[in-house]
């Protein structure tokens, strides 16, 4: 591994590409593309969790385990330290995979050659590129000016995602991501009918401005990168409540793509 252990590989043998965030250049490209494709095809632009998140050198690793438990490698074992049960691996952590679906991010993800859902405790946002995280492969190769211009930033507050849980009784029992760009191919969700309105996707269940979930370990994953945390969202309620707010996610949805309701019932 060049002399290198895990973590332990300098910066300057990496590129930059953005504030705490190194990758191989091999891995970088192949990033690269997948946040074109995303963007070309969804008009979804994914970006690296903010912190140490591509690269993670070892002095960070310690400092996250002690943070996050479980939750990060113990220092040394990290697959963000470029090596991984004995093979060079760049892993990414994706704050946004959730906005694209599961069944989108991981497609586009493996036509770039990254290895998904491979970490115990699961982590559907850590992806890892087992190829020459070196060589960016040709077709990968960055053309300087292709990187399309962030979305516009109007409506910020508004477009960010939500988490919320449906508490039954004194449990919660479903948990929901929102966002106007989730299930923007199915019609408006009215409250009065479910399957019509909906897909499954891996875990989830797709409406039209939200998904949900009885899946614990999904939720936490929501929470944790929309809600800073399991346990810390965005709201509470009870079934009427939550429905309410199914409803308001799945109009927006529809107005900003100029959708019409549709009333199935
Ligand atoms: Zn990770």
């Amino acid at each position: 591994m060049g002399g290198y252990t895990n973590g332990r590989f300098p910066l300057s043998m990496m590129v930059k590409l953005g504030d705490q965030h190194y990758l191989p250049a091999g891995t970088a490209a192949r990033w690269r593309w997948v946040q074109r494709a995303a963007w070309e095809k969804y008009r979804v632009w994914l970006i690296i969790t903010p912190g140490w998140n591509g690269y993670r050198p070892y002095d960070i690793q310690v400092e996250y385990r002690k943070d996050l438990g479980i939750w990060a490698a113990v220092p040394g074992y990290s697959s963000h330290g470029l090596i991984y049960k004995g093979r060079l691996c760049a892993a990414i952590d994706v704050a946004n995979w959730a906005v694209l679906g599961w069944a989108r991010f991981k497609a586009l993800c493996r036509l770039a050659g990254f290895t998904v859902d491979f970490v115990s405790p699961q982590e559907l946002w850590h992806i890892g590129d087992f190829n020459d995280i070196w060589t960016p492969p040709s077709w990968a190769a960055p053309t300087g000016t292709t990187t399309p211009a962030e979305p516009e930033e109007e409506d910020e507050d508004m477009l960010k995602p939500t988490v919320h849980a449906r508490i039954d009784g004194r449990t919660e029992g479903e948990w929901m991501l929102g966002h106007p760009d989730i299930g923007t191919d199915l019609p408006v969700f009215t409250g009065t009918v479910t399957d019509k309105n909906s897909r499954k996707d891996g875990k989830a269940v797709v409406f039209r401005g939200f998904m949900v979930t009885t899946d614990k370990a999904t939720y936490i994953a929501w929470a944790r990168i929309y809600a800073k945390g399991a346990g810390n969202i965005t709201s509470s309620t009870d079934r009427a409540g939550y429905l309410a707010i199914q409803r308001e996610l799945s109009r927006i949805s529809g107005e900003l793509a100029g959708a019409t309701s549709i009333n199935l019932s």
